[in-house]
């Protein structure tokens, strides 16, 4: 199992201010996006590529574009922030909605939405989450997209626990996790300390 974490200085540095308890959400939210994109710019740098020949104004240049078509899977809600930050940089790119919850009773993550289409349209997907806190609802959404027939998953969040990077690792050993920051532990609420708190609530002002 793969997990890369960024330490590129641009990512740490606008990790610490996403991380500061002061930091208002229209600013978490731009920062939020500008991770994805960083993140993201760093997990797709083995997306396979093909040949294309392009009239410049003087010649033709041999360039390469993308190979594959990239589906972007945000977990629901946090992970919206960072559709933005990747669509930037892949503006062809596909995005496909599934909504999972966490029963309270059973603690197994429940599917209550889906919009996926009857077959994959898309050879990559990347799931996007901030947090991978219990890993529950990654597990989930790699186990739908597989059975919805994609080969290729990423998963691509801003802090991982411990926890969560455990359960992707032996559910889905093959899915490499690309993260700014593997945190500390979960408490018994299942927040990653020292995390930054709810990313959803801190992005959409709730809470
Ligand atoms: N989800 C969050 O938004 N924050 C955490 O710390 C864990 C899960």
């Amino acid at each position: 199992m793969t997990v890369i974490i960024s330490n590129h200085p641009l990512v740490q540095h606008k990790l610490s201010i996403l991380r500061n308890v002061n930091t208002e959400p229209k600013k978490f939210r731009q920062l939020v996006r500008e991770l994805a994109a960083l993140l993201t710019y760093e997990a797709t740098s083995d997306l396979a590529t093909m040949p294309v020949d392009v009239q410049t104004p003087l010649a033709i240049a041999h360039c390469r574009e993308l190979k594959e078509k990239i589906g972007l899977v945000p977990i629901l809600r946090a992970g919206l922030g960072m559709v933005e930050g990747v669509w930037e940089l892949m503006p062809s790119s596909e995005v496909w909605h599934i909504g999972v919850y966490r029963d309270e009773k059973t603690l197994k993550p429940v599917q209550y939405y889906n919009k996926l289409p009857v077959e994959p349209r898309v050879q990559v997907c990347l799931i996007l989450d901030p947090m991978l806190a219990t890993g529950g609802s990654a597990v989930a959404t790699a186990d739908i997209l597989k059975t919805w027939g994609v080969k290729k998953i990423k998963f691509v969040g801003l802090i991982g626990a411990p926890e969560g990077i455990a359960l992707m690792e032996k559910h889905h050993p093959d899915v490499p996790i690309h993260l700014a920051a593997i945190d500390d532990h979960l408490n018994e609420k299942g927040y990653i300390v020292p995390g930054l708190g709810d990313a959803g609530d801190r992005q959409f002002g709730t809470g």
